[in-house]
């Protein structure tokens, strides 16, 4: 990646759509789920820090800060996404002309936003939004049995984490370009936040890929039509005619 005094330069800029929304929305499920297509990288803050070594330094600051249900630090967090991101274009797994990375837990308040305008081009922000927050507690509840994650077990630290995105995160939405946030009611299935979402990552995709952006749906190409057949020859009407002709 090119840089200049520190910043990246404008093209160099890592383009990311952010997957914004409550504890449990499904911006996990949704990046696991579009990261499937080429072209497309997620990132999930949270799983960075639950990969780290737990007897680390920053794995031992993760542990105080998210059994509380409370942001870490600022400066830890976006480190630690720069350096992923690093890895990730050193290996050769992003393509910085065409691919998109999706943003998941990531900025979570505004400073954290500050801190990524440089490395970051926000072209879209998806907001995973719904007034039911009492479904996205029992998904909480129901990927602590499945996942054994302790943040997720226990019920106040659910509610803070709720307090935190409504306090801290939300912000987030005034920060951003009004005309760059598409809201998708976040409790429909699995497949229907995903074919919403789809419908709004489409056109930036195939806009960088090369493809004629399509407004709707693109119809199937029209099945080839069959040579016609030509017309069969009347033969009535002749025998018609002479039998006219006759009659004079
Ligand atoms: P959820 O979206 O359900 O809260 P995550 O896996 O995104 O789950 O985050 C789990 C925990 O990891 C958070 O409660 C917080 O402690 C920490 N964390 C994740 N992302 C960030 C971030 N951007 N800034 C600070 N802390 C974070």
């Amino acid at each position: 990646m090119t840089q200049c005094c520190g910043c990246q330069s404008q093209s160099a800029r890592y383009k990311a759509i952010l997957l914004f929304g409550a504890p449990g929305s499904g911006k996990g499920t949704q990046g696991k789920i579009l990261a499937a297509i080429p072209g497309f990288l997620h990132t999930s803050t949270g799983d960075l820090f639950r990969a780290l070594d737990p007897s680390s330094d920053l794995g031992k600051v993760f542990r105080e800060y998210s059994t509380r249900g409370e942001l870490v630090p600022d400066s830890f967090t976006i480190d630690l996404w720069k350096e992923h991101m690093r890895k990730v274009v050193e290996s050769g797994r992003f393509e910085l002309a065409t691919d998109l990375v999706l943003l998941d837990g990531v900025p979570r308040n505004v400073n954290q936003a500050r801190l990524l305008a440089d490395a970051i081009d926000v072209v879209k922000i998806i907001c995973l939004d719904t007034d039911k927050l009492d479904v996205m507690v029992e998904r909480l509840k129901k990927r602590a049995q499945k996942e054994g994650r302790a943040d997720d077990a226990d019920e106040s630290v659910i509610r803070n984490r709720m307090d935190v995105y409504r306090t801290n995160t939300t912000p987030i939405l005034d920060f951003y370009p009004k005309d760059k946030i598409a809201k998708v009611e976040a409790t429909l299935s699995m497949i229907g936040v995903f074919t919403e979402i789809a419908k709004i990552v489409r056109p930036i995709k195939d806009a960088l890929d090369g493809y004629p952006v399509a407004q709707e749906p693109s119809p199937r190409p029209a099945a080839k039509k069959a040579p016609a057949k030509k017309p069969v020859k009347k033969p009535a009407k002749k025998v018609a005619k002479r039998a006219k002709g006759r009659g004079r």
